[in-house]
């Protein structure tokens, strides 16, 4: 898998050329032979696995260093390649990044560096049962008693629960107050009263459930938030992480995209091969097209914040919204044009783990039709059909025999061209 710079070269700089080979190496040698994890108890061990495999190479390094644009090459490359590294990394950076957002030097020592070198697994919990996008509306209470925090309530469709080492957690000191009441907690998992309750299981590999505090004591150090700011503070995390999500879609898009072209050029009908017939090139040129102003915007946005933009909260969800819809029909176009045989990770699950865009965004119009589709693919899917030859053809893919996405922006427009006219080009 390699991650095409050319594209977006406009919004990189050198260091992030080099780091795009480096992930590329990393993906193809160490995440592509790695097993799907049949069950929900093997992608909790996977999940764990990769994070010290993730944190050794030194891929969270940029989350420390806020390189968004590094972030972003790495989730690629991470998205192509294993949804459920993607994931590990996508939560460290949630987890974390609240931290670095303030000025808690006891929780920063305490945690950052364990984080960034895969020692020490992430966790963020907004969600509850009934506050999704809604986040003023948080029923978690944080009462202050002396020197600490009692923490009681229950949080939902959490990733790592049940596996993280802390959880970043957003509760209410004051009800009444809505936005204004939230703060932001950090709560080790071994603290008294915080239980992990159920596993969430989704249909491919993605560690979730649900946490619940009662009584849970926390020392007031924990706090992240200036009082009364712990809903900013989650927000401007979202924001600074949400073109990372786009970025992720735009990996899985490639991977489908370069499937369905291999398998075009590969499979014969009507005595020729598919990508000889002007639909099918038009279908992989529409793709190819879709990728490209997906992957402009994201690194768009991040570059904006790198260079120094307080906020980049509409562009961010302008390239979240464009890059998950995107990838989503890359995908779907994929899996009609492969008679498909493959287990596929929607682009849709990233668009979910974070707020819909319509809670803080102005994308609100857009998003509602989007988070619509999303309930109804809750997330990931898998995609089965009889044909185990194709199945085990997936099963021993190797990203290494993919085409680079440069080569297929070439080779889709090219299309006539058999493939050693294209790889020439
Ligand atoms: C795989 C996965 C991983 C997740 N990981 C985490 C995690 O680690 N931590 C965490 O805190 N949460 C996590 N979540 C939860 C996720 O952030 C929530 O699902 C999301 O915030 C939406 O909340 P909800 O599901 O309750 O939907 P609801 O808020 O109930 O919304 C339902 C629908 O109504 C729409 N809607 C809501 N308000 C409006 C409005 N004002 N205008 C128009 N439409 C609106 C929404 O867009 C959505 O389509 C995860 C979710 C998934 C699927």
């Amino acid at each position: 898998m390699i991650v095409d710079t050319g594209a977006i070269r406009a919004f990189l700089d050198d260091r992030h050329i080099a780091l795009a080979e480096r992930v590329a190496e990393f993906s193809t040698r160490v995440l592509a032979p790695l097993p799907e994890p049949a069950d929900d108890a093997a992608a909790r061990q996977q999940a764990r696995d990769l994070l010290g495999k993730l944190g050794a190479a030194g891929w969270f390094a940029p989350i420390r260093d806020q390189d968004w644009r590094a972030c972003c090459l790495i989730r690629e490359a991470l998205g192509a390649t294993s949804p459920l590294a993607d994931a590990v990394f996508a939560l460290q950076a949630l987890g974390v990044v609240p931290m670095l957002l303030t000025e808690n030097e006891s929780v920063r020592k305490r945690w950052v560096e364990p984080a960034i070198q895969g020692h020490a697994m992430a966790s963020f919990a907004m969600t509850e049962p009934d506050a999704g996008s809604d986040v003023a509306s948080l029923g978690t209470t944080a009462v202050r008693a002396g020197d600490a925090y009692v923490l009681t309530g229950t949080k939902t469709l959490i990733s790592n629960a049940g596996l993280a080492d802390f959880y970043t957690v957003f509760a209410t000191t004051d009800p009444a107050k809505r936005d204004k009441g939230i703060g932001c907690f950090v709560v080790p998992a071994d603290t008294p009263g915080l239980t992990f309750v159920r596993p969430l299981r989704l249909s491919s590999p993605h560690p979730l459930g649900e946490i619940a505090f009662h009584d849970a004591r926390v020392p007031k150090s924990c706090r992240l938030d200036a009082e009364g700011q712990g809903f900013t503070l989650g927000l401007a995390t979202l924001d600074r992480l949400r073109a990372t999500v786009g970025a992720a879609a735009c990996g899985m898009g490639s991977r489908a995209l370069a499937d369905a072209l291999a398998h075009a050029k590969t499979r014969r009908q009507f005595g020729k091969p598919l990508s000889d017939f002007q639909l099918i090139q038009q279908k992989l040129a529409r793709m190819a097209t879709d990728l490209i102003a997906a992957r402009l915007l994201v690194y768009r946005a991040a570059w904006e914040k790198d260079r120094g933009a307080p906020r980049v909260t509409l562009e961010a969800a302008m390239a979240k919204a464009f890059a998950t819809e995107a990838a989503q029909r890359i995908v779907d176009d994929a899996v009609q044009m492969r008679r498909i045989v493959c287990t596929v990770r929607y682009a849709r699950c990233a668009s979910m783990k974070e707020r819909p865009k319509s809670s803080s965004s102005s994308l609100r119009g857009s998003s509602s039709s989007e988070n619509r589709l999303d309930r109804r693919r809750a997330g990931s899917i898998v995609l089965r059909d009889s044909d185990e030859e194709g199945r085990s053809r997936l099963r021993n893919h190797d990203p290494r025999t993919q085409p680079a996405g440069r080569h297929i922006r070439i080779r889709c427009r090219l299309f006539g061209c058999d493939a050693e006219q294209s790889r020439r080009r």
